[in-house]
C-alpha cells in the first residue's frame, strides 16, 4: 500500500471526509486493523482564501507546492489537493514534486465517462465554474460538455460555499436553493451534476435528487486508493 499525501484544510470540513473515506476504503480492501497510510499538510484556510481574493495565485501555488514537497520528503507517494478550486494552481504544485499529483477533475471525468454521460452541470466556487482549468480538462481528457448555472445562481453557489459550507453551516434553505439550481441545469440538458466543491456533498446528497450527482471528494479519494494499491517500481508496500 502506498502513502497518500493530502493538502488539506480547504476547508477542513471536507478534509475530514477524505480521511474517513481513505480509511474506509482500506478497511474494505484489507479488513482487520488495516488503515490508510496518510500524510497530511493542513493549511490555515483563511490565508489561502486571502490569496484567492487578492488574485495572488502564484503565492498560493508556491505555498501549497512547498507543503506538497514536504509531504513527499516525508514519504508521500502521491499528492492530492483536497479541493477542486485550488487545482487552478496544480501546475505550480506539480513543478515542485517528483511524485504524481492526482487531479480531482480526472477522478471525476473518469466516473462520469464510466456512466456514459456526455453533458453535465458543474457547481463549485466561481473560479471553478467560470475558468478553464477545470472544465477544459474535462473536455480535453473526457470529451465532456460541462454547463454552468446562470450568473446570479453562480454567485449564490459561490457565496454559500465560503460563507456557509466552509464554516460548517449546512441549512435546509441552502440545500433547497442548490436543488433548484440543479433542476435548472437538468432543464438545460445536464444528465448529471458535478458537485465540484468538496463541501457541497456535505449539503446535497444523492438521495435529494434522481439526477446523478458526482461527489468529487469521494471520487478523488477512490482514485487515490486505486493508485495506492497499484504496483509499480516506486511502490513501498
Ligand atoms: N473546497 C472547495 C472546492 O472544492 C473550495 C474551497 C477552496 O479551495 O477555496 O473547490
Amino acid at each position: 500500500m502506498k502513502t497518500i499525501g493530502l493538502l488539506g484544510g480547504m476547508s477542513w470540513e471536507s478534509t475530514v471526509l477524505y480521511y474517513q473515506l481513505l480509511n474506509e476504503g482500506v478497511r474494505e480492501r484489507l479488513g482487520g486493523l488495516h488503515s490508510a497510510k496518510v500524510l497530511m499538510h493542513s493549511v490555515d484556510f483563511a490565508e489561502i482564501e486571502q490569496f484567492q481574493v487578492n488574485g495572488q495565485w502564484q503565492e498560493a501555488g508556491n505555498k501549497l507546492g512547498d507543503a506538497a514537497l514536504g509531504l513527499t520528503l516525508s514519504g508521500a507517494d502521491m499528492i492530492l489537493i483536497c479541493t477542486n478550486l485550488m487545482h487552478k494552481v496544480a501546475p505550480i504544485i506539480e513543478a515542485q514534486i517528483k511524485v504524481p499529483l492526482l487531479h480531482i477533475a480526472d477522478a471525476t471525468g473518469k466516473a462520469i465517462k464510466g456512466q456514459g454521460l456526455k453533458k453535465v452541470g458543474l457547481l463549485g466556487a466561481r473560479y471553478t465554474m467560470e475558468e478553464d482549468f477545470y472544465r477544459q480538462r474535462l473536455l480535453d481528457n473526457f470529451g465532456l460538455d460541462v454547463i454552468i448555472p446562470e450568473p446570479e445562481d453562480r454567485e449564490y453557489v459561490h457565496q454559500a460555499i465560503f460563507k456557509e459550507l466552509c464554516v460548517g453551516k449546512f441549512t435546509d434553505g441552502t440545500r433547497k436553493n442548490y436543488l433548484t439550481i440543479i433542476d435548472k441545469l437538468r432543464d438545460q440538458g445536464a444528465e448529471g451534476v458535478i458537485l465540484g466543491c468538496t463541501e457541497i456533498p456535505l449539503l446535497v446528497r444523492q438521495d435529494d435528487t434522481d439526477l446523478p450527482l458526482f461527489n468529487t471528494a469521494a471520487l478523488h479519494a477512490r482514485y487515490a486508493l486505486e493508485q495506492a494499491f497499484t504496483e509499480d517500481e516506486n511502490s513501498n508496500s
